[in-house]
């Protein structure tokens, strides 16, 4: 075959294989934009699983009519304008290329309404070039952004799809995620019309009445609170004492200056905290943050992978372990001068 250019719409597809795996996936990358643009209220509706609909309205600072188009291209951000600001990343997204990708495997339409501009306006784009058509529309103030159809022309991927149920359970979990990363923020979940879950906005004194909705009042009857800050690193969070872990690794999250990771050295210097106190059937049981300077990590590693590099990562680890093991026996310690003796 001669060498050519890939039509725009393919080459988009070709980018969507690699973070766009499922309808969370496409949840995940719209969520993290609207709270990127400062959205304070989400609300999420699925259908059928979110192969049907998946629809994202939020209250943010909205697209402006004339960058609508710019929005649905690939490698067009606002987050960063070089290699410099990569180094001090704040935001969740930066790479261009979420709406691009899910454009080009389903139907979506971008509409939005900066606070500034008067008339609302709406973007999608159609055919190999992905040329952006527009059209006034009817909105408030922010974005919602609807993906109809997921896959409907890749069939390969579409293969792939669980049930509604799984692939309901699994956006419920993402959102669980996001939820515990954002208690400022007042998030609603609703599946074929039926509102799934509602989390208020609390305040950081009602911190623990989000994490009870997320995580139940198992875990937080018994979690140990923590607060730990040392050279530069801060760890905060809730964490389970041996007894109250689970039997699954269902209720662990991490996260990294905001961030939800999974990663194998964070696992491992929670685990070891526990020690041999943790019984073979259970596996540890937290919610925890760690903050540190931006510039010691690294989270441009993978764009759907959820690790991360720490520039001292054998100082990160050894802080984890302590903090996580010193909270466990003084929580030890505290139960037992309350049992009767
Ligand atoms: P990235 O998030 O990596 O910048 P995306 O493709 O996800 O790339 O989004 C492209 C751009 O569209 C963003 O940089 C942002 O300017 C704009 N955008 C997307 N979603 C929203 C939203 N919900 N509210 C405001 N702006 C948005
Ligand atoms: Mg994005």
């Amino acid at each position: 075959m001669p060498i050519r250019l890939l039509p725009i719409s393919l080459a988009n597809q070709i980018a969507a294989g690699e973070v766009i795996e499922r309808p969370s996936s496409v949840v995940k990358e719209l969520v993290e934009n609207s709270l990127d643009a400062g959205a304070l209220q989400l609300v999420v509706d699925i259908e059928k699983g979110g192969r049907r609909r998946i629809r994202i309205r939020d209250d943010g600072a909205g697209v402006s009519k004339d960058e609508l188009p710019l929005a649905l291209a690939r490698h067009a951000t606002s987050k960063i304008a070089s290699l410099h600001d990569l180094e001090a990343i704040q935001s969740l997204g930066f790479r261009g290329e979420a709406l691009a990708s899910i454009s080009s495997v389903s139907r979506l339409t971008l509409t939005s309404k900066p606070a500034a501009q008067q008339q609302a306006w709406r973007a999608w784009v159609e055919g190999r070039d992905m040329q952006a058509e527009l059209a006034p529309a009817s909105h408030p103030d922010g974005t919602t952004v609807d993906v109809e159809d997921l896959f409907f022309n890749t069939p390969a991927r579409r293969k792939f799809l669980r049930t509604d149920k799984t692939e309901f359970n699994h956006i419920d979990e993402l959102l669980k995620r996001i939820a515990l990363s954002r208690f400022d923020v007042r998030l609603t979940l609703n599946h074929n019309q039926k509102s799934v879950r509602n989390y208020p906005a609390v305040s950081p004194a009602q911190r623990i009445d989000r994490v009870a909705r997320v995580m139940g009042t198992a875990f937080t009857d018994h979690a140990v609170a923590l607060t730990v800050e040392a050279m530069g690193l801060k760890l905060w969070g809730w964490v389970a004492p041996p007894h109250a872990c689970r039997h699954q690794a269902d209720g662990q999250y991490f996260y990294v200056n905001g961030r939800m990771m999974r990663d194998r050295m964070l696992n491992h210097a929670i685990r070891q905290a526990f020690g041999d106190r943790l019984d073979d059937e259970r596996v540890p049981t937290y919610v925890l943050y760690l903050e540190l300077p931006p510039t010691e990590v690294d989270v441009n590693v993978h764009p759907a992978k959820h690790e991360v590099r720490f520039q001292q990562a054998r100082e990160v680890h050894d802080f984890i372990l302590q903090s996580v093991r010193e909270a466990l026996q003084a929580g030890a310690e505290a139960t037992a001068r309350e049992m009767p003796s």
